[in-house]
C-alpha cells in the first residue's frame, strides 16, 4: 500500500468537489481529487448540461413549426435521434475537455478509482492511500425510485432517458418536479404524446402555486397531459409497452416510463459511519460551515441536505476551500439560491412562495403583485406568455421573486440579487430596466409593488 499526502482530499469529481478543488488550489493547496468516472460528475455528463442541450433541440423543433407565424417558411420534417444525440454529446465533450485542462492547468492530482473513507479520515483507492490535512466529502446523488418499481427495460430514469435512441410514440413521466417536467417538455417537442403522473396536487410543487397553475395551463396548451394528486401503485411492462396503475384504478399505457421521483445521496458503502459521519436518511449532517462534525472532514453537494442544484455544490466547494485556507466566506442559505426549471416555459425562483412568506409572517405583512407577461412587448413578439410574481413585506425588502415564461431563467439573477441584498422595490424601482427586454416585467412588478405602477393599473 503506498501513502499519498496532500493538503486536501477531495471524493467525487462532480460540481462540488471539482469547485472545491479548483479554488482550493487557487489558495496555494495541494490537492488530489479522486473520481471513479469522469469529472465533471452528474451535471455535465448526465444533468444540467446534456438536458439543456436536449432542451434547446427542442426549442428550435418549436422555432421550425412556428416559422409561418412569423413569415418565415419552413417545415419541419422529422427530429433525427443520432443527429441530436451527436450534438448533445459534442457539447458535453467540449465541456470536459475544458473541465479536464483547468483542473490539469491548477495542478490538481486526479486519481481514478473508487474511494472509501477509513476511520483514520484518509482514503483508500485500490491499494493505495490518501492522507489529507482536510478531506472533503462529495459524492453526489443517484436517481431514485419507488418501493416495488424495478427500473429496466422500458422503465428508465433520467439517465437512460438521455441516452435513449429513439423519440418515443407515448412517454409517461413519474414525477413533475424539474427533471420530469424538463423531459416532458423536450418529448412533447419533438412529436411524442407525453404524461405526466404527480402524486401532489401541483406541477413543480416546490414552487409558488401560481408558477405551478401557470405551468399546468402551458402544459395543456401545449398537449402535455398530467395526472395530479393521485398515487403510483405499480408498473407492469412487457415487451411493446408498459402499463402504470394509479391508487385510484386509472391506468395509463405507453412506450416508457421515465421515474424522475427524486435523487438520494450517494453515501452507502463509503465507510461513513464508521469514521463518525453522521447520516439524516442518508445524507451527511453538517453545520451551516459544512463541516461534518468529524475534525478535518466537510461535505459539499447533493450529499448534504437541501437543494439539490449544481451552482449550489460550486458554491459550496468554493466555501469549504476558503474556511480550509483560513477565509471567512459568507454561508449562502437556500432561500437565496435561484432555481431554473428549463422546460418551455421556464420556471424561476429565488427567496420564498407567497404562502410561505404569509406562514412567516402573516397575510397582512406581506404583499404580492403579479404582472402578466402579456404586457411585455419582448415576450411577444418571441410569442411567449407568462408572469412575473414578486412577494415583499410591507413597506420591507422583497422577500421572493417567481417567473414563468420562455427565457426568463436568465432573469433570475437580478431577483436574487435583490432577495439577498433585502432590497426595496422602492430601491429597485429607479433603476429602469432596458427597452423592450424581458426583464422590463420585473421592472414593471418593482415599480408596481412601489406604488407607481408604469404599463399596469
Ligand atoms: C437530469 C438532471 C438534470 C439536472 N439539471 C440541473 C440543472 O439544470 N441545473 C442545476 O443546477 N442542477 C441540475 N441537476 C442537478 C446537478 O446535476 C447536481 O445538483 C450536481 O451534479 C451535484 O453535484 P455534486 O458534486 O454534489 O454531485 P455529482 O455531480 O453527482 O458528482 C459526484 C461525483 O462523485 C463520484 N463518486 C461517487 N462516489 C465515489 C467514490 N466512492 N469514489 C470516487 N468517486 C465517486 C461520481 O462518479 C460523481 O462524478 C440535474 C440533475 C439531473 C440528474
Amino acid at each position: 500500500m503506498t501513502t499519498h499526502t496532500f493538503d486536501i482530499v477531495v471524493l467525487g469529481g462532480g460540481s462540488g468537489g471539482y469547485a472545491a478543488a479548483l479554488r482550493a488550489s487557487e489558495l496555494g493547496k495541494s490537492v488530489a481529487l479522486i473520481e471513479k468516472d469522469k469529472v465533471g460528475g452528474t451535471c455535465l455528463h448526465r444533468g444540467c448540461i446534456p438536458t439543456k442541450a436536449l432542451l434547446h433541440a427542442a426549442e428550435v423543433a418549436e422555432h421550425v413549426r412556428d416559422a409561418a407565424h412569423v413569415g418565415i417558411t419552413a417545415t419541419l420534417e422529422r427530429i433525427d435521434p443520432a443527429g441530436v444525440r451527436d450534438y448533445r454529446e459534442g457539447i458535453v465533450a467540449k465541456k470536459y475537455k475544458g473541465l479536464e485542462g483547468l483542473v490539469k492547468a491548477r495542478g490538481i492530482t486526479t486519481v481514478t478509482g473508487t474511494g472509501r473513507l477509513n476511520p483514520d479520515r484518509s482514503i483508500s483507492v485500490g491499494e493505495d492511500r490518501y492522507v489529507g490535512a482536510d478531506v472533503v466529502l462529495a459524492t453526489g446523488s443517484y436517481s431514485r425510485t419507488l418501493p416495488g418499481l424495478d427500473i429496466g427495460g422500458r422503465i428508465l430514469t433520467s439517465e437512460q432517458a438521455l441516452s435513449l435512441d429513439v423519440i418515443p410514440d407515448r412517454v409517461l413521466v413519474l414525477g413533475g418536479g424539474v427533471i420530469g417536467v424538463e423531459f416532458a417538455s423536450v418529448w412533447r417537442s419533438f412529436g411524442a404524446e407525453v404524461t405526466i403522473i404527480e402524486a401532489l396536487p401541483h406541477l413543480v410543487p416546490n414552487e409558488d402555486v401560481a408558477m405551478s397553475k401557470g405551468l399546468e395551463r402551458a402544459f395543456r396548451r401545449r398537449g402535455i397531459q398530467y395526472s395530479l394528486g393521485v398515487r403510483f401503485q405499480t408498473a407492469t411492462q412487457d415487451d411493446s409497452s408498459v402499463t402504470v396503475t394509479l391508487e385510484d384504478g386509472k391506468t395509463f399505457t405507453a412506450d416508457y416510463l421515465l421515474v424522475a421521483v427524486g435523487r438520494g445521496p450517494v453515501t452507502a458503502d463509503l465507510g461513513l459511519e464508521e469514521a463518525g459521519v453522521r447520516l439524516d436518511r442518508g445524507f451527511v449532517t453538517v453545520d451551516d460551515d459544512l463541516r461534518t462534525g468529524v475534525d478535518g472532514l466537510w461535505a459539499v453537494g447533493d450529499i448534504t441536505p437541501g437543494l439539490q442544484l449544481a451552482h449550489r455544490g460550486f458554491q459550496q466547494g468554493i466555501a469549504v476551500a476558503e474556511r480550509i485556507a483560513g477565509l471567512s466566506p459568507v454561508n449562502v442559505p437556500d432561500a437565496q439560491i435561484p432555481k431554473v426549471t428549463y422546460s418551455s416555459p421556464e420556471v424561476a425562483s429565488v427567496g420564498v412562495s407567497e404562502e410561505a412568506a404569509v406562514a412567516a409572517h402573516g397575510a397582512d405583512a406581506v404583499v404580492a403583485y403579479e404582472y402578466n407577461l402579456a404586457g411585455n412587448g419582448k415576450s411577444e413578439i418571441i410569442g411567449t406568455g407568462g408572469l412575473v410574481k414578486v412577494v415583499r413585506l410591507k413597506d420591507g425588502p422583497v422577500l421572493g421573486v417567481h417567473l414563468l415564461g420562455d427565457r426568463v431563467g436568465e432573469l433570475i439573477t437580478e431577483g436574487q440579487l435583490a432577495v439577498a441584498w433585502e432590497a426595496h422595490p422602492e430601491d429597485i424601482a429607479p433603476l429602469i430596466h432596458a427597452h423592450p427586454t424581458q426583464s422590463e416585467a420585473l421592472g414593471e412588478a418593482f415599480l408596481a409593488l412601489a406604488g407607481k405602477p408604469l404599463h399596469a393599473l
